[in-house]
């Protein structure tokens, strides 16, 4: 077999994963309203791809959808957003289909480092 076309290089597939994952997030946010199971599709397969292609989603979107369950999280539809200041100041994201949280933290104290 003739093979026509050359393997795309590391960085192409990257790069080509990279903006679908971008577009299918985008269209998940579109979608989601009207179609939640549309919106879960969008979002597992922006998932696969990342994984695939070994692309991590950007951080703002990595927090769109549940690091457990994979769920696409809609703040105040099927997630809690709650700040939280014990131990440490963090914003709690709590998925409701799997109950499960995930901790950002924000103003990582330089205090604690020196302590
Ligand atoms: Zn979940």
């Amino acid at each position: 077999m003739v093979r026509l076309k050359k393997k795309p290089s590391a960085e192409e597939v990257r790069g080509i994963a990279a903006s679908r994952i971008r577009t299918l997030m985008m269209l998940a946010e579109k979608v989601f309203l009207e179609d939640r199971n549309l919106a879960q599709r969008y979002a597992d397969l922006a998932k696969a791809i990342g994984a695939k292609s070994k692309v991590r989603l950007p951080r703002a979107l990595r927090r769109r959808i549940c690091r457990y369950c994979g769920a696409y999280l809609w703040p105040g539809v099927n997630c809690r957003v709650r700040l939280r200041v014990n131990r440490e100041p963090h914003i709690a994201l709590t998925c409701l289909s799997c109950k499960r949280q995930m901790r950002i933290y924000y103003k990582r104290s330089r205090k604690r480092q020196t302590e």
